[in-house]
């Protein structure tokens, strides 16, 4: 299901853009949905973080994240490389490399961002003409059993991502568009849908 975000009224279909920024409270399936959109739609170039945070089993340096040390991550802001930047769940601190989505988006690909509301909001500064899209579970319960059921944070890691999650909720509003996420492929598949096709120029 799409629902229209704060910026689009009910009666217009939601806008096209190039780029996408994907976010939405911890555990709700952002990463597995860019996952299922970047094994279907290779047409879709989805950028690759840089995070100071350890990698989990079967990640890999340059797919999932590039994974840096905090002297690296520093280096990056100081030569101005990331797009965006915060520190997650008061645990590590997670950036978009600027320069690919530069790239990708001169090459004419569209392009996703997949990343949490603090960066969300400072896209928005530099790149308004972005689409903001959140990724909504279908419930709050629904929320803590994907959290619970991942099994791959501690029980302290767990309340403090429900603690993040809880604000993130309450950030809907922000986005212009809301796909809930049901059903991974669906939601991919809504997700992609707002990025091919002809671009059309913001209204509101
Ligand atoms: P995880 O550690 O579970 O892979 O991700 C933790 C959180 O970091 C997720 O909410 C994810 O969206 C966010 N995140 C991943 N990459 C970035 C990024 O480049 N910038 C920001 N601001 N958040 C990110």
């Amino acid at each position: 299901m799409i629902e229209s975000g704060s910026s689009d009224s009910a009666a217009s279909p939601p806008r096209r853009s190039r780029l996408i920024v994907l976010a939405g409270p911890t555990a709700v399936g952002k990463g597995t949905v860019a996952a299922d959109v970047r094994r279907r739609h290779p047409e879709v170039w989805i950028s690759v973080s840089a995070t100071t945070r350890a990698p989990r089993p079967g990640e890999e340096n340059g797919v999932h994240y590039w994974f840096v040390s905090n002297e690296e991550f520093d280096a990056m802001i100081e030569r101005g490389d990331l797009l965006e930047w915060a520190v997650v769940h008061q645990a590590a601190r997670y950036g978009t490399p600027r320069g690919p989505v530069d790239l990708a988006l001169a090459s004419g690909h569209p392009a996703m961002l997949e990343i949490d509301l603090q960066g969300a909001r400072q896209v928005r500064e530099t790149m308004p003409e972005a689409l903001f899209v959140f990724l909504k579970p279908p419930s709050w319960d629904e929320l803590v059993r994907r959290l619970v059921g991942r099994g791959t944070e501690s029980e302290a890691e767990r309340e403090r991502r429900l603690e993040t999650a809880r604000a993130e909720l309450a950030a809907e509003s922000e986005f212009d568009v809301t796909i809930v996420n049901h059903e991974v492929h669906a939601a991919a598949e809504q997700l992609v849908a707002l990025m091919v096709g002809p671009v059309s120029t913001r209204s509101d």
